[in-house]
This record gives C-alpha cells, sequence and structure tokens, in this order.
C-alpha cells in the first residue's frame, strides 16, 4: 500500500527513500489541481495554450496528442537521452518552473529528478502518468526487487491507461475545454487500439520459437508479455547497472546454444555490451547478426519515422520481425 502511495505521484521517491515526504506532496498537488480548476486562478486562462513540460518525449507526444492547439508542450529529453540516469539542468528548472502543468513517467524511471520533481509538485500539478495504472498490470522483476518496471509505454494497451490519465488531468486543469480533451482523447486511443492489434498480428509472423528479444537493458519485459516474446537485457532494467563479464558471457553462451538469429542495439544505451556479446559468440562459432537499433527510452530526431510514438512502435516491432524470422 505505501509503495502504492508513492507510485501515484512520485514513484522515484520510493527509490531515493524520499517516500516519507510523499503524502504531504500528493495533497499538495491535489490541492493545486483543484484550485487551479476554478476559471480564472489558473496561471493560463481558458483562451491561451496551457504550457505543459513533460520529462519524456513519448509523453510530450500524447500530451501533444491530446492537448492539440490548448497546449505548448516541452519535453526535457530529447533522441538518445537516457532517462534512467538525467539529471535536471538549469534550462529544465526554468522549463519546469514556467510550467501550468509537469508530466513524468513515475515508477522511477527518472530516479535522479526526483528531488525536483518532490519540490515542484507544492506548487503545481505535477502527474506521474502511470499514477492510475492498477498494480496488478505492473511487472515487478526480480531485477529490480521492491519496485516496478517503469518501461510501460511498450505495451501499447497499458500506454492506452497513461493516455487516459493525461486527457483527465488536463481537462481537470482546463474545465472550460474539457469536451475538446476528451474527444481528442478518444480520437488518440482509438488509434492507440488499432497500434495494438497490429502489434500482436506482425509479432504472430513470428514461430513462438523465433520469439526471443535480446537488447542493451530490460526495457521490453512489457512488450514482451503483451505479444508473447521471452526478454533478456544484458544490462538491468535500469540503465544505472553496468554488464557484468558473467552476464555477458552467460548470454553469449545462450545465444548460441540456441541459435538466435540478431540481438539489439538501444538508442539510449551505449551499443558496448551488445559489441561484446557479439564478439564472444563469434569466437564460439556462432554469428549472431545485429538485429538493427531499437528506440527504448527515447524516440528519435521529431519529423523522423520514429519521432512519435505510433512510428516508435511501428519502427522497433518491423526490425524486431524482420531481424528474427
Ligand atoms: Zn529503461
Amino acid at each position: 500500500m505505501k509503495r502504492w502511495a508513492c507510485l501515484g505521484l512520485m514513484s522515484a521517491a520510493a527509490f531515493s527513500g524520499a517516500c516519507e515526504r510523499q503524502p504531504a506532496s500528493t495533497a499538495e498537488a491535489v490541492a493545486t489541481v483543484s484550485v487551479s480548476t476554478h476559471p480564472g486562478t489558473g496561471a493560463a486562462g481558458p483562451d491561451h495554450p496551457l504550457k505543459v513540460t513533460c520529462t519524456t518525449g513519448m509523453i510530450a507526444d500524447a500530451v501533444r496528442r491530446v492537448g492539440g492547439s490548448r497546449v505548448e508542450v516541452t519535453a526535457l529529453m530529447g533522441p538518445g537521452v537516457d532517462p534512467h540516469l538525467y539529471k535536471a539542468t538549469a534550462g529544465d528548472t526554468a522549463r519546469l518552473t514556467g510550467a501550468d502543468m509537469v508530466f513524468y513517467n513515475g515508477l522511477v524511471l527518472e530516479g535522479k529528478m526526483t528531488d525536483v520533481l518532490v519540490a515542484l509538485a507544492a506548487r503545481k500539478p505535477v502527474i506521474a502518468v502511470t499514477r492510475d495504472t492498477p498494480p496488478d498490470l505492473l511487472l515487478e522483476p526480480p531485477a529490480f526487487a521492491g519496485h516496478y518496471d517503469p518501461h510501460v509505454w511498450f505495451d501499447v494497451s497499458l500506454w492506452t491507461r497513461a493516455v487516459k490519465t493525461i486527457g483527465e488531468a488536463l481537462a481537470g486543469y482546463d474545465p472550460a475545454h474539457a469536451a475538446h480533451y476528451q474527444s481528442s482523447t478518444s480520437a488518440y486511443l482509438d488509434e492507440l487500439t488499432r497500434l495494438h492489434e497490429w502489434c500482436l498480428e506482425r509479432c504472430g509472423e513470428l514461430s513462438a520459437a523465433e520469439r526471443v528479444l535480446i537488447t542493451s537493458h530490460d526495457a521490453y519485459n512489457y512488450f514482451g508479455r503483451a505479444y508473447g516474446f521471452e526478454v533478456i537485457g544484458v544490462q538491468g532494467i535500469s540503465t544505472e547497472e553496468q554488464a557484468t563479464a558473467r552476464a555477458i558471457v552467460d548470454l553469449s553462451k545462450l545465444i548460441s546454444d540456441r541459435r538466435i538469429k540478431a540481438i539489439f542495439t538501444e538508442s539510449s544505451v551505449s551499443p558496448k555490451a551488445i559489441h561484446a556479446v557479439m564478439e564472444n559468440c563469434r569466437s564460439a562459432g556462432w554469428q549472431v547478426a545485429e538485429g538493427g537499433q531499437l528506440f527504448s527510452d527515447a524516440m528519435d530526431e521529431p519529423g523522423k519515422p520514429a519521432g512519435n510514438y505510433v512510428g516508435m512502435v511501428e519502427h522497433n516491432v518491423n526490425t524486431i520481425v524482420e531481424a528474427l524470422r
């Protein structure tokens, strides 16, 4: 129960031991939301777009889709940026303090921004997009004992819950435009439902034996559960953990023994460990291929095919299916 309380608004606090501060921050943030719903008291009036600052690109993309012309969205973490290691810069502080609302992933994804987000939650709505996701839908891998896996966006059906949370939070803050947020949330959810069905169908082109996904770090547990893959990351759930020499040797043996065709690098993690595994496999006589680069914790540059959430998921699924079959 205590952990769920942390998860609601400031799950990162659980990781840093700052959980005790959480109930106060939650209450303060909730109070801020309710005050802001009275016309004329919000920093942005009904005729002005809301200034919204988000941590990751995936969240910013969802806020843009749901908010449309009602929001001016800034993402702190751009392409190739690793949220597990990211620390707020001086410029970020200005973007956070100048925002009407802040959205972050939660579940300790932004582990090094905990103090900044806790402090900010006393002054404005600071919303974990995973706060309404029921705990029984979250994974708690043994390697991350006591904490939930934060990479929920890789199960498209689970990400729809984050999109709903975003829509409800925007409508709560800016009730004069609630109908706008509800209708764009509903249209985006329809698109995501079709994307989820496409993922199931496309992954279904692989046999069960072919569905082994080996990547730089454990970002794909939800993907694996949703689309039927066994998932192995060379590093742990957080990239703060470095791959050990033992892990590289053990994984290389598994790949060689099972004749796994390809393994994958990630855009926001160094490819060093994956390349070491490939080298080890080759020494053991198994030519494992580099299956391509997946986008895991960050999207591609804006305007590129994988520069938005839907395109990123399509890129990953196509890359995985093409390399493994
Ligand atoms: Zn990650």
